[in-house]
């Protein structure tokens, strides 16, 4: 329990500024995510230093495919979010204001540090914050970041993007990296089906791509998402408000929690593969047990500089500045 950034007290209540919501908090009561609580005439943070899971990934994985390819990092989560999405993959840890399971354990910022250098060994290049929203943690990975960065650490963050502006950017200084969840250009998809707004997203992309390493995450979700118009919208945001370099993973969803759509099929992910690669130069395909759309081109001699099957790097055809070994064309920008 600690007490926590960005928020005012208004008579008996709270108000949190961390995220869009801007919840007003009665006493005791607890905000949408489900871990601040309007305790004691304080915002508290339930999950500060309670973890959930912590693993050692690729990189590949959370998924980032242009930092430092085939490297480990060391990612860890908590329980809460402020989305409410029906299709969660981690709604077990995610949604614990309806699961009520809340089990997790204890870890300082200097035990994560420590696992995080004594696993360079393997690989290790960082700590990825991800698994549940990052940004409902948000004063323990600021800790952390801070600390890991000191100690030469990269820091990641898997996000759905919904945070207010001024935590962001005070946070974005220790970040090296973020995979940020465009879920749909559909205002009414993040209203009916996150319980969140679609704009605060987009300006923490725009924000993000100025500061670090940004890529997007596009689950297709057959009947609400996965229309021509939805691909072609995502792609022209994208060009227009970051830059045809973004690199965008198109995610297949599989149902889980509380959807039964059937899993995205094949046709849909080729067709919006197909309509993003028309324009963003670096495009990939997600969640599916084949190799199609897994690996990197260069965009100016067309040759395969990053192949892939799964999370595994085969073969890398760049040199160590990240450019294309037939080329010389800069593909990695870290
Ligand atoms: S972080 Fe949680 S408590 Fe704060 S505004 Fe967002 S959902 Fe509400």
């Amino acid at each position: 329990m600690k007490e926590a950034l960005y928020y005012e007290k208004v008579n008996s209540k709270i108000r949190c500024y961390l995220c869009p919501h801007q919840c007003l908090i009665k006493e005791n009561a607890l905000g949408i995510c489900g871990v601040r609580q309007n305790y004691g005439d304080k915002l508290i943070t339930l999950n500060y230093g309670r973890y959930s899971s912590i693993n050692l990934d690729p990189v590949e994985k959370k998924p980032l495919y242009h930092f430092y390819p085939g490297k480990n990092i060391l990612s860890i989560g908590t329980i809460g979010c402020n989305f409410q999405c029906p299709f969660c993959q981690n709604w077990s840890i995610s949604q614990v204001r309806k699961t009520r399971k809340k089990e997790t354990k204890s870890i300082t910022k200097e035990e994560l540090i420590k696992i995080a250098i004594d696993l360079k060994e393997k690989g290790n290049i960082g700590i990825a914050y991800t698994y549940n929203e990052p940004f409902i943690w948000y004063e323990f990975v600021r800790d952390c970041a801070q600390f890991a960065k000191a100690e030469g650490l990269k820091n990641v963050l898997v996000t759905n993007g919904y945070v207010n502006l001024k935590p962001l950017e005070e946070l974005l200084p220790y970040i090296d990296a973020v995979n940020i969840d465009i879920k749909s250009m559909r205002e009414e998809f993040y209203l009916k089906l996150c319980k969140g707004k679609l704009e605060p997203v987009l300006k923490t992309c725009e924000t993000a791509y100025k500061k670090c390493l940004i890529e997007i995450t596009n689950l297709i979700i057959p009947n609400h998402n996965d229309q021509k118009e939805d691909f072609e919208k995502l792609v022209n945001w994208i060009i227009e408000h970051m830059g045809d370099d973004a690199p965008l993973h198109f995610s297949r969803y599989h149902p889980d929690y509380q959807f039964n759509e059937t899993a995205t099929p094949i046709e849909t992910l080729s067709l919006a593969y197909k309509i993003a690669k028309e324009k963003l130069k670096y495009v990939y395909i997600g969640n599916i047990l084949d190799d199609f759309g897994e690996n990197t081109y260069c965009p100016n001699c067309g040759k395969m500089v990053i192949e892939r099957s799964g999370f595994k790097v085969n073969q890398d055809n760049l040199n160590s500045q990240g450019m294309c070994n037939f080329c010389g064309y800069q593909i990695l920008k870290f």
